[in-house]
């Protein structure tokens, strides 16, 4: 048995396992078969995260937080779980691969999965010119036009990346207004290939093998219109990765894991949560992480409460 495992491999997780590391916790760190890195690995340049005047590629930095983990004693296990018991004071994490391993603790770092439109089309048409990942799929789209649909920061910072590939990027928002950062709307408005389709939802993906249009409704008036495209960007957000504790954790309205003030206690003693798991409002890179630090310290108080039977059953840490 040991005394932390740390499901998820972004910035929240490698944060907490540096940080679990470092206090000779030997925290085993579960991060996903195909996804592992996290949302970052899916971008390009990371211009705000401190330390990196030049910015810094989003797969880069989390090699750097694998490394940094790594070089404390992080075990990193790529697979997926496929579900916990966190009753009890002895959590149990059954892995994909059929392992099972128990700790004394848990952090989750599940992060955010990306939200889907909803329309039949859409799983139909995935991967066929529907794509959630413009870094992943952007080549594919070279001399195409194509839509980006979504008014945040990720639909902007989609878009401004699509206009190397593509001839012409169409962002389509159901609102009259963006919620994107100023920063970001203004360089997505600068950019010559980009054109904005306000209020307007898409409700229907056409195309028989691969996408060739959208059906649009404008949100005001209510008509609808045709928009022949080659492929279409989904940016319409993320949903927390909840479907683990599912009736074993309590959520928050928002559908994200609840957390004790600014603590990452969760409903269950010895579980904890870090990350865009549990935050629905900020969700950067660098609160992940920190989010993820409070994860670990708060894993390490709760350990030290612990009987010493309890702990001397978990794994003995060695001295680094
Ligand atoms: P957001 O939740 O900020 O924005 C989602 C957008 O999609 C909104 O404009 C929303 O519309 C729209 N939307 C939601 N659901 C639907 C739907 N069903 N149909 C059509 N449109 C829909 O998500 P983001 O992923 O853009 O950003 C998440 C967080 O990550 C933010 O905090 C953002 O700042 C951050 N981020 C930061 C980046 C950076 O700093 N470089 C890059 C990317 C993200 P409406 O406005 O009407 O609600």
């Amino acid at each position: 048995m040991r005394q932390i495992i740390i499901i998820g491999s972004g910035p929240a997780g490698y944060t907490a396992a540096i940080y679990a590391a470092r206090a000779n916790l030997k925290p085993l760190l579960i991060a996903s078969s195909v996804e592992a890195g996290g949302e970052l690995m899916n971008t390009t340049d990371v211009e705000n995260f401190p330390g990196f005047p030049e910015g810094v590629q989003g797969p880069d930095l989390m090699t750097k937080m694998q490394e940094q983990a790594e070089r404390f004693g992080t075990e990193v296990v790529y697979d997926d779980v496929e579900s916990v018991d966190l009753s009890g004071p002895i959590k149990t994490v059954t892995l994909g691969g059929g392992d099972v391993e128990q700790a004394l603790t848990v952090i989750f770092a599940t992060g955010s999965a990306y939200r889907k439109l909803g329309l039949s089309d859409e799983e139909r048409l995935s991967g066929r010119g529907v794509s959630w990942c413009a870094t992943c799929d952007g080549f594919f789209f070279k001399g195409k036009e194509i839509a980006v649909i979504g008014g945040g920061d990720s639909a902007m910072e989609e878009a401004t990346f699509l206009t190397r590939f593509a001839s012409k990027v169409h962002v389509i928002h159901r609102k009259g207004e963006l919620r994107a950062s100023k920063i970001m709307q203004e360089r997505a408005f600068a950019n010559d290939k980009i054109e904005f389709i306000w209020n307007s939802e898409v409700v229907g993906i056409t195309g028989a093998d691969a996408v060739d249009g959208l059906t649009l409704r404008d949100t005001v008036s209510g008509t609808e219109s045709s928009l022949p495209v080659g492929g279409v960007f989904v940016a319409i957000g993320n949903d927390p990765r909840t479907h683990l504790v599912h009736k074993q954790l309590d959520l928050t309205p928002e559908g994200t894991i609840a957390v004790a003030g600014r603590s990452s206690l969760t409903s269950q003693a010895g579980v904890f949560a870090a990350g865009d798991v549990i935050d629905s409002s900020y969700r950067q890179a660098i609160t992940a992480a920190g989010s993820g630090c409070a994860a670990a310290l708060d894993a390490e108080h709760y350990l030290s409460t612990l009987p010493q039977e309890l702990l001397a059953s978990a794994s003995e840490p060695e001295l680094v």
